[in-house]
């Protein structure tokens, strides 16, 4: 049976804003991440999975059971926010502990899962520091291992790894996934930044003003990301303005579109699949352009392109990936595979 089935759910905050019709999934064990922009109702779809807010309609069974009526720490749910909420008056151990306690067990009970979860999350050290003297990482494991204290089925997590710095974030978002995949608890992972999914789950529900556009799974979304909104938020660019009047072009478009005039079409491309030689590649689509810039944003330069004989002068930044040095070259090609260009309706 599945742990957690929604159906119909259905929220609004006054006027203003609507959750509509929010239906998924989710096995036990498994991952899904709720990906959309700023402001799609991912925060508000935890709380209501929580118990922090009750839903004007809807459904949530756990486990086969309604929990709609259910007092949120009766839930079986933990949830960690962005901001990790801990009890400042109490010190790391108490933290971890203070699940613990509600459920009654005894002492000896409670310090041997303290010990574990300090252990598994590395944390031993820390167990008597207060919050307040803990750093913006160290914090974020203390969060964790306090919500998974009580066993819940499920953790939500709400862009948990957003406060921390580029580093920590790599490694506790891979830290994270394997320890739920050791305790064997399913969860729910919230972000506007895909990359904090992709170690948990490539099962991805995509959110936008309160709608859910997709249930899908990442490699479908990149082969097809369906529309330009979907296609940014996964890092893919309009090519468009730079592809303007190019004829060989229409090759690229697939037949359902090909009566669309070139105005109502974009293309967009995912910055892994651009490349840029020095020699048009045979097997590509190749396009001249001349390098404007270069500048370093990673071991490989990024350069600016301008395409020759294009009288609107359309600029686009690529990796150079050649062994000789960019500004030792005049002209250049811009190539990718025909199908890694998505050509859509705009919309
Ligand atoms: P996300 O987590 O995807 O950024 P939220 O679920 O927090 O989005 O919010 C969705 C929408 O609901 C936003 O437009 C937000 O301004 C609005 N909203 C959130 N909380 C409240 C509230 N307590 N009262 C009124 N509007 C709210
Ligand atoms: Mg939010």
């Amino acid at each position: 049976m599945e742990l957690l089935n929604i159906s119909n759910l259905c929220y609004n905050y006054g006027e203003d804003f609507y959750l509509k019709d929010i239906a998924f999934s989710l096995e036990h064990n498994k991952s899904v991440g709720l990906f959309g922009p700023s402001g799609s109702g991912k925060s508000t779809i935890l709380r209501l999975i929580s118990g922090l807010s009750k839903p004007q309609s809807g459904e949530i069974l756990l486990d086969g059971q309604s929990i709609i009526n259910q007092e949120s720490h009766t839930r079986s749910i933990g949830m960690i926010f962005q901001h990790h909420a801990l009890f400042p008056h109490l010190n790391v151990y108490d933290n971890i502990a203070f699940g613990l306690k509600m459920q009654q067990l005894d002492r000896d009970n409670i310090d041997i899962q303290v010990n574990s979860l300090l252990n598994v999350f590395k944390i031993s050290k820390l167990k008597n520091r207060k919050i307040s003297e803990l750093s913006v990482g160290e914090s974020q494991r203390v969060a964790i291992a306090r919500s998974l204290a009580p066993k819940p089925k499920l953790l939500l997590m709400d862009e948990p790894f957003s406060s921390l710095d580029y580093a920590l974030k790599v490694q506790l978002r891979l830290e994270i996934s394997e320890i739920l995949h050791d305790m064997n608890i399913a969860s729910i992972v919230v972000s506007h930044d895909i990359q904090d999914i992709v170690p948990f789950s490539d099962h991805i529900l995509l959110l936008k003003d309160g709608k859910m556009l997709f249930d899908s799974h990442l490699p479908e979304l990149y082969s097809d990301p369906k529309l330009k909104d979907v296609g940014s938020m996964l890092g893919f660019f309009s090519l468009k303005d730079f592809l303007a009047g190019i004829k060989d072009l229409n090759t690229i478009v697939p037949d359902k579109l090909k009566d669309v005039d070139y105005d109502h079409l974009d293309f967009i491309i995912h910055p892994d699949n651009l490349f840029v030689y020095q020699k048009p590649n045979p097997d590509m689509f190749a396009v001249e352009c001349r390098i404007e810039k270069i500048f370093y944003s990673g071991p490989n330069p990024q350069v600016i392109l301008q395409r020759v004989a294009n009288g609107d002068s359309a600029f686009i930044s690529a990796i150079w990936r050649e062994n000789i040095k960019p500004d030792e070259v005049n002209t250049v090609y811009l190539c990718f595979q025909n199908e890694d260009l998505k050509c859509l309706r705009q919309n």
